[in-house]
């Protein structure tokens, strides 16, 4: 009889994993980090890309690849990489295909990290950059140097909802050979695939609309050629961008749905932008497909009717309106993310654009009064309650 001190061998060494017959229906957790091969023989083949097999977490694991063929099959692409968040999927496009001595033009709504690293990390990295505006391909054309290499636009800005003209700045950068990427988190792929319309480069902020439940930090990037692929990935996995395989398996299953939440959340946007512009108090609504907006006619023509489920509106008074506004609706979360499955409220002027300089928040029109709103999956009639009670509230501040 064994000693009860004994340690039985199956304690200290991984027990095989259980026979069976049957399958799992839903994708398995794979936290591994290391994985074992047979012999030396195939763990070459394995370099060599002549069988397939995982090796190390950090340069590729089962669950960011389940991730990234869906994300690919969405976008209408092949071969792109899930990194561990958006801005690791912009600093891997902009950091693995820049050289010092490059010049780079970003619109000049980017998210505000990217203009962050477009104003302080590439020009430390003797990489020149521009901003431009993006609804205007002359106003990037007269931003563009002969040592341009790349440009860096959203189709869809933030938080004032003006639409990129994608296709008159592709066909500038196809003209001249310079790269176009396309930071695609606010339209997503049911709203437009940058691919159809002459991009280099997709990349999302998977965190958002795509995951869709504000449990996960992870990003996107596709390429369109396999050099392209190769350099971003290649710095993906030195820099150590890799994506955590429970945070991919939770974005898979958010992903199983997105098309469900995204159509129900844009139905419901288009309403309630409807509903706010008709309420007193309100001074403007932003929603691109909407007659009033200042893109409308190129929304419809890069969107079609996804209008998306984000949309902007500005309060009359200042920041005790505000105030009020969102202690009279606290189901409404007064958080500055987008893309959950409830709908969230963010005040750019406290938070995404308070570094921002007070006449370029003008010019943009981004006041005190200003909100986003990122309508989420509830009941059209219930967020239209919810509004209407905040207006009110803010009317009567
Ligand atoms: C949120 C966001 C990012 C950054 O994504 P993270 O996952 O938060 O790093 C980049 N671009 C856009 C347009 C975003 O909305």
């Amino acid at each position: 009889m064994a000693d009860r001190d004994d340690i039985p061998e199956s304690l200290v060494r991984r027990t095989p994993w259980p026979e069976s017959v049957s399958r799992p229906v839903v994708t398995p957790l794979q936290p591994s980090v290391v994985y074992a091969s047979l012999d030396p023989d195939q763990l070459d083949a394995q370099y060599a890309g002549q069988v397939k097999g995982f090796t190390y977490a950090r340069e590729g694991h089962p669950n960011a690849e389940v991730l990234a063929r869906k994300i690919d099959a969405l976008e209408g692409a092949e071969g792109g990489i899930v990194v561990g968040s958006g801005m690791a999927a912009v600093a891997a496009v902009l950091l693995g295909l820049l050289r010092a001595g490059d010049h780079v033009v970003g619109g000049d709504q980017l998210y505000g990290r990217s203009l962050r690293m477009m104003a302080e990390d590439l020009p430390r990295l003797g990489i020149a950059t521009s901003l431009a505006d993006a609804t205007d391909a002359a106003a990037v054309e007269a931003a563009l140097r002969p040592e341009t290499k790349l440009v860096l636009i959203e189709v869809v800005s933030n938080p004032t909802l003006r639409v990129a003209d994608l296709d008159g700045i592709a066909a500038l950068c196809r003209a001249r050979g310079i790269l176009l990427a396309v930071d695609s988190t606010f339209s997503t792929p049911r709203g437009i695939r940058p691919f159809d319309h002459g991009a280099d480069i997709v990349i999302h902020s998977v965190t958002k609309l795509l995951a869709g439940h504000s449990d996960v930090t992870l990003g996107y990037v596709a390429c369109r050629t396999a050099e392209l692929r190769r350099a971003v990935e290649l710095f993906a996995v030195t820099t150590g961008l890799t994506p955590s395989p429970f945070d991919c398996w939770l974005a898979e299953r958010g992903l199983l749905s997105f098309h469900l939440r995204y159509d129900r959340a844009e139905e419901t946007a288009a309403r309630l932008a409807d509903h706010l512009a008709g309420l007193p108090g309100v001074r403007r609504v932003i929603y691109p497909l909407r007659a009033d907006h200042p893109d409308q006619a190129r929304a419809v023509a890069l969107l079609g009717r996804r209008g998306g489920n984000m949309l902007s509106f500005e309060l009359e008074g200042g920041r005790a309106a505000a105030n009020a506004l969102t202690r009279a609706m606290p189901a409404v979360a007064f958080a500055p993310t987008l893309g959950d499955v409830g709908t969230t409220l963010s005040h750019p002027a406290s938070s995404s654009h308070r570094a921002v300089a007070p006449e370029v928040r003008a010019r943009l029109g981004i006041s005190e009064g200003f909100f986003r709103i990122s309508v989420g999956v509830e009941e059209a009639d219930l967020l239209i309650r919810d509004f209407t009670a905040g207006v009110a509230a803010a009317r009567d501040a």
